[in-house]
């Protein structure tokens, strides 16, 4: 019998709710129990697909091709299971279900209403996320208590918990304590607040986590316990970490959020052994170099907006016993100057994907100098696309080469929308989407770094490598070393001469752990490492 957990959030948004759902199901699983893990959105969207990285943050794909919620990246990179189409569900794909339901005569006539209609639908979703074998499902509910919106999902977990035996369910509250400067102390009321508001709809929170800058102190969690009616060892401190979001497990473990959990949820008794997360923050603390990659987007402003691929470059740090630093240039800047004053000292450079013209000039121009002055490059989608054009532009001499995304007149597309996309009007869920089969050409460095044959890597995107200009990018050096064969697509390119210069259509940043960091980033951040520790070299030697 699978076990329920319901994460709800109050006081403010960005708790860092994901994360903590993403650590629990870390604690959880180090119990031997299977996890599953699922995020209900509030928004009318019916994925996140359509929304700008400015609103939302990245979209992050899954394996089975869901545009996903990027706690989906936190859920996937901290814990072992697998998420999909069946992890995130929206108001709006609630909505669209139960109208689509309607206009099919299957409520024989009824008058179709929030309540049971709405709310059955968002218990069958949730009964449908956690599989047969699954112990424990978490279920984050996103937005704060007390918003309009979220209230189906609220009336729906408090039904759910009424439908099943008490130790069944268990419901988990995030809270903040806000640190006021003035009166040097931690106050409890906006904790008060919000789990008045669960209490108004019926929902009575079985543990407490309160997020807070300083230590809560034993007289503090009492007040808490008093005042909120959860038992002092269920009120959870949830301090923010020092080196890195991956040590939040290791808190919360400290602080007894999972033997809160086992007490409420009748889980056997185990020791549960952390030293793999306890060596992954030793070595993320005490890194050896430091160096500076440069971020070529055109969404630099939001650490969310690219958060998957910052999470893969930290992971990689740790595994060449490197911190990582970001210099997040705009893409747009560099379009007027000269890049040579902006990139100078980065030790490597990482295109991201993108849509649309903006920005794309400035991503080209990069890569022109990385390319000229031997910097490790990683071109990601568009980034993939802006190094195929410059390639072609300043090395195979096809001035006006161009993808048709920014100029459909172009008389050189060396990048083209796929046959299958021409005829395409939606926006919402019709790109190439999610886990693709890529064969890697032997004796090349893409052969080198993953030490495989075949690999599986994440897609969105609509436009592709014009196979009418392979030959002669490859005569001149451009390398196509990943294939999709099924349809003789190119999804790798690289110049093998430079340690690392290359370009993948894929996202492989949404398959990095921190306990397993993605090969290819791996393998930039040890080529960045080369690069600057040839550099440090030189200016050493010149200064001697
Ligand atoms: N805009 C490009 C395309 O659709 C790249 C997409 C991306 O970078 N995700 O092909």
């Amino acid at each position: 019998m699978t076990k329920y957990i319901f994460i709800t959030g109050g006081v403010v948004s960005s708790l860092g709710k994901g994360i903590t759902t993403a650590a629990l199901a870390v604690l959880l699983e180090k119990r031997g129990l299977k996890v599953s893990i699922q995020k209900l959105d509030p928004y009318i969207n019916v994925d996140p697909g359509t929304m700008s990285p400015f609103e939302h943050g990245e979209v992050y794909v899954t394996e089975d091709g869901y545009e996903a919620d990027l706690d989906l990246g936190h859920y996937e990179r901290f814990s072992n299971g697998l998420v999909g189409r069946h992890s995130n569900a929206t108001t709006g794909s609630i909505y669209s279900k139960v109208i689509q339901r309607e206009r099919a005569g299957e409520y024989l006539g009824q008058t179709v209403q929030v309540i049971p209609h709405v709310t059955d639908t968002i218990k069958e979703i949730i009964e449908k996320g956690a599989s047969k074998d699954t112990d424990i499902a978490i279920i984050e509910i996103g937005g704060t208590a007390g918003d309009i919106e979220s209230l189906p999902f609220l009336e729906a977990i408090r039904q759910f918990g009424l439908e099943r035996p008490k130790n069944d369910t268990m419901y988990v509250h995030l809270t903040l304590l806000p640190y006021l400067n003035a009166s040097g102390e931690m106050k409890t009321k906006p904790t008060q607040q919000s789990v008045g508001k669960l209490r108004e709809i019926g929902i009575q929170p079985d543990a407490l986590v309160c997020r807070c800058e300083k230590p809560m102190d034993d007289s503090m969690r009492r007040k808490i316990s008093l005042f909120c009616n959860v038992r002092p060892e269920a009120v959870i401190q949830e301090i923010d970490v020092p080196t890195t979001i991956y040590e939040v497990p290791l808190d919360l473990q400290r602080h007894g959020l999972d033997q809160a959990i086992a007490e409420h949820l009748n889980l056997p008794s185990s020791q549960i052994d952390m030293s793999d997360w306890e060596n992954l923050v030793h070595q993320w603390a005490n890194p050896e170099q430091d160096i500076e990659i440069g971020i070529i987007g055109k969404y630099i402003e939001l650490h969310d907006a690219y958060k998957s691929i910052y999470e893969a470059l930290s992971h990689a740090g740790t595994a060449n016993k490197t911190k990582v630093h970001f210099r997040k240039i705009s893409a747009e800047s560099l379009c007027e100057k000269d890049p040579s004053a902006i990139l100078e000292g980065v030790s490597g450079i990482l295109v991201p994907g993108g849509f649309g013209e903006r920005g794309l000039e400035g991503k080209i121009s990069a890569i022109k100098w990385a390319r000229e002055n031997n910097v490790p490059t990683f071109g990601i989608c568009l980034g993939m696309q802006a190094i195929t054009i410059e390639f072609a532009r300043h090395v195979a001499g096809i001035k006006d080469a161009n993808t048709s995304e920014v100029n459909k007149e172009c008389n050189n597309p060396v990048i083209d929308l796929m046959a299958e996309q021409k005829s395409i009007r939606d926006k919402g869920g019709t790109m190439r989407l999610g886990a693709y089969a890529c064969k890697i050409i032997p004796n090349t460095k893409l052969a080198e770094f993953y030490g495989a044959e075949m690999v599986f890597e994440r897609h969105r995107h609509r436009w592709e490598f014009n196979n009418n200009y392979k030959e002669v990018l490859e005569k001149e050096g451009l390398t196509a070393s990943g294939i999709f064969e099924k349809q003789n697509l190119v999804e790798v390119v690289e110049l093998s001469e430079h340690d690392f210069f290359i370009g993948v259509q894929y996202h492989p940043e949404f398959k990095s752990k921190p306990l397993n960091p993605h090969p290819l980033f791996k393998a930039f951040i040890s080529a960045a490492l080369k690069h600057y520790l040839n550099k440090a070299q030189g200016k050493h030697s010149v200064e001697a």
